[in-house]
Parts: C-alpha cells; sequence; structure tokens
C-alpha cells in the first residue's frame, strides 16, 4: 500500500481521511497542528495523540518533505531553496525578510507554460504541476527551519506573508493551489490573513473568477504592458485574454478581495515598456476612460534581472524613476521594488536556476523572437517599443 501524503490535505481532508481510520475530526485537529505549526514529520513525536493511532498513521501516512537540492545564502538576508521534486525537475523557493515581514515566494509549476518574454521560468518551458503537498512543503520546510535556527518561541511565524510568485503560474495549477491556500489560511495550520497571502498570475480570467468565488486572497497581476500589442509580445497569454477582458475580471475580483486593490506587477525592460507613451498608456488604461472604467490599483514596477537568452535589457534607474513620476502623477500608487538576493540570482524573474530545459523552450523562445507592430505581433528580432525614445 502507498503511504499517504499529510501535507496534500487540507484540514477537511484530513478529516475525512482520518474518519475513515475510525478517528473523530478533533483528531485530525491534533495532527493537523502537529504537522503545520510544530513542524512534526514523526508520528512518535506527537505526544498527545493515542498509541494505537500513531501507529495507524506510521502504516499509512508520510510527512513528506521535498529533498533540499541546494541552499544559497544572499549577504541581504534573502534565502533561496532548491527542490527537488523528481524526474530532473526542480523547483525554487525565496525567502525575503524585512523589518517588519517574512516573505516566501513559493512555487506552483515545475516550469512555466506561459512563457513570458522576460522570465527566465518561462524560457524553461513547462514540466508539470506541483501537487497540494510539494507547494506546502516549500512553506514547511522554509518556516520550521528558520523558527529552529532563529529559536523562534512557540506560537511565533518567521514568515508573515507568501507569495505565489515563484515558478509557476498558480492559477494554472488551480486544483493543488486552493487546498494548499487553504492550509496556509487555516488558524490550525499556518494562520497567515488573507491579505498577506497573494496570488499573482498572468491573467488567466476564468480562473480569477473561480478564485474571487472560492478563496479571494490578495491579488497580483502581471500587467507589464499598457496596450494590447505590446502584451501580447510580453506575455502571450494576452492574446487569449486581452486587457479588456483582464482588466474585467479585476474588477469582479475587486467585489471580494480582502484588500481595496490590485497591485499591477510591471517588469521594467529598457527600449521596450518603459516609454513614456507606454507610462501614459496605463495610466489611460485604469482610468475613467478605460476600458472598464478606473481601475483601484497600485503599481509595482520591478528592476529586470537580465538573463542571457532574453535578448533584454535591464532600464536604467532614471528611466524607471521618470515612468513612476508619470504614473504617480497621474495619481497612481506606484513603488518600484527593492532587488533581493541579486548575488544568489533569486531576485524576481531568475527562478530557473539550475533546472533543467526540458521542453526546448529556450530554443525555441531565442530562434522565433517577436517584434511589436503596433496593432500586430509577428516574428521578426527582439521586441522595440517605437516610442522608447520618448
Ligand atoms: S512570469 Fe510567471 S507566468 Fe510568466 S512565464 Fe514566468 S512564471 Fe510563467
Amino acid at each position: 500500500m502507498t503511504a499517504v501524503n499529510l501535507l496534500d490535505f487540507d484540514l477537511d481532508a484530513l478529516t475525512a481521511w482520518c474518519e475513515q481510520l475510525g478517528e473523530k475530526r478533533f483528531r485530525a485537529v491534533q495532527l493537523f497542528r502537529w504537522i503545520h505549526q510544530r513542524g512534526a514529520s514523526d508520528f512518535e513525536q506527537m505526544s498527545d495523540l493515542a498509541k494505537s493511532l500513531r501507529s495507524k498513521l506510521a502504516d499509512q501516512a508520510v510527512v513528506q518533505p521535498l529533498p533540499v537540492v541546494s541552499e544559497h545564502r544572499s549577504a541581504d538576508g534573502t534565502i533561496k531553496w532548491l527542490f527537488d521534486v523528481g524526474d530532473g525537475n526542480a523547483v525554487e523557493s525565496v525567502y525575503i525578510p524585512e523589518d517588519d515581514r517574512g516573505t516566501l515566494c513559493v512555487s506552483s509549476q515545475a516550469g512555466c507554460a506561459v512563457g513570458c518574454r522576460f522570465c527566465s521560468t518561462g524560457h524553461q518551458g513547462f514540466s508539470r504541476n506541483l501537487s497540494t503537498g510539494e507547494i506546502l512543503a516549500q512553506l514547511w520546510y522554509a518556516e520550521h527551519t528558520l523558527r529552529r535556527e532563529q529559536g523562534t518561541a512557540a506560537g511565533d511565524r518567521v514568515i508573515t506573508n507568501v507569495v505565489m510568485m515563484g515558478m509557476g503560474e498558480p492559477l494554472q495549477n488551480y486544483g493543488a493551489l486552493v487546498p494548499a491556500l487553504r492550509v496556509m489560511l487555516d488558524d490550525h495550520g499556518y494562520g497567515l490573513s488573507r491579505r498577506r497571502v497573494t496570488v499573482s498570475s498572468s491573467g488567466v480570467v476564468p480562473m480569477m473568477d473561480r478564485l474571487r468565488d472560492d478563496l479571494p486572497v490578495a491579488l497580483a497581476v502581471s500587467l507589464h504592458a499598457g496596450d494590447d500589442a505590446l502584451r501580447d509580445v510580453l506575455v502571450p497569454l494576452n492574446r487569449k485574454y486581452p486587457l479588456a477582458e483582464l482588466l474585467g475580471a479585476c474588477q469582479r475580483y475587486l467585489t471580494r478581495a480582502p484588500r481595496d486593490f490590485i497591485t499591477f506587477e510591471y517588469c521594467m525592460l529598457d527600449g521596450v515598456n518603459d516609454s513614456d507613451t507606454q507610462a501614459r498608456a496605463l495610466l489611460d488604461l485604469v482610468g475613467p476612460r478605460g476600458p472598464v472604467g478606473r481601475v483601484p490599483c497600485k503599481f509595482n514596477l520591478i528592476p529586470f534581472n537580465p538573463f542571457p537568452a532574453s535578448g533584454l535589457k535591464r532600464s536604467p534607474q532614471a528611466r524607471v524613476q521618470a515612468f513612476a513620476q508619470i504614473l504617480i502623477d497621474g495619481g497612481l500608487v506606484t513603488t518600484v521594488r527593492k532587488t533581493r538576493g541579486d548575488d544568489i540570482d533569486a531576485a524576481c524573474g531568475q527562478l530557473a536556476g539550475e533546472v533543467q530545459d526540458r521542453t526546448r523552450a529556450h530554443e525555441r523562445m531565442t530562434r522565433a523572437p517577436v517584434r511589436v507592430v503596433r496593432g500586430a505581433a509577428s516574428a521578426g528580432p527582439v521586441p522595440v517599443d517605437p516610442a522608447a525614445s520618448a
């Protein structure tokens, strides 16, 4: 008999599984707390469970962590772990400590099928979805490893925020994502508030609607362009769900979101999407005369982290500031993300590491770059915004 991995279960699923063993819900709660609040994987440690239950658990279940392939620690305190998920696949998680919070960036897929031009994971191609247990194993390992290292008092957390911004498009792995989010939010699990758990999406519109109905946590949307012609090139999913549809989904999401704004992520690419014209296009897009009217939002400008296959460059700092100023002058709350973990390749968009390219996506993207022609996307050299010199 194959042992069940208890990290795959949210509390309801664990309760149902325990009931099959003839155990009541409160036993499932105890077990759940041992696993997620105390980081236990050895059933013998679980001293308030009856010996008979511990023996059934030992026969039929495991708490299966992911093997750690490597760990890198940055001078700024950022930690990057590479986890083995089998068959030559690996995923990365990044811990980012700040004065008032500890954020863990979690992966949802091995690789990614969306293929954003500026993203090293996108260049790697798609291998497979992670299971709920594999998503949670990243948080379980990081939280309890850091607690042990830091000697954190019982009941205190090290990780206060989770962002689903690692490798993969989380909304293309919805079935595994939602139970993992439930465990993060559960008071018997990690007890995080919905405001402190963020799902970042490139804009899978139907799944944004489902998440709003099922479990509306904070939402970040990878925007990266102010018009469809450029976004079709940078985020190919835009050809399926263009900006007007995406913004409509954002408006609907806001009716149930734990925050009263959407965070738009915008990776600043030199000469591609960083012109004054693009900044003004963003103001028009989310302003009162945009396709769905005013969208309450914040912009997070992300300095691009170049990697050789991208053929793209980071926007100069002065350009980023000028771009930000146009958004601010237009009334949009805008921040420029501090880069963290640069020295260990843990910064945004660098989460491919030494992971194998199983689909030759890198080769495809290098050989068939795309040119922006206003109003259309076509094969040709690396994208250039004609308004870049503005
Ligand atoms: S930015 Fe996100 S959605 Fe786009 S390719 Fe990278 S991991 Fe996938």
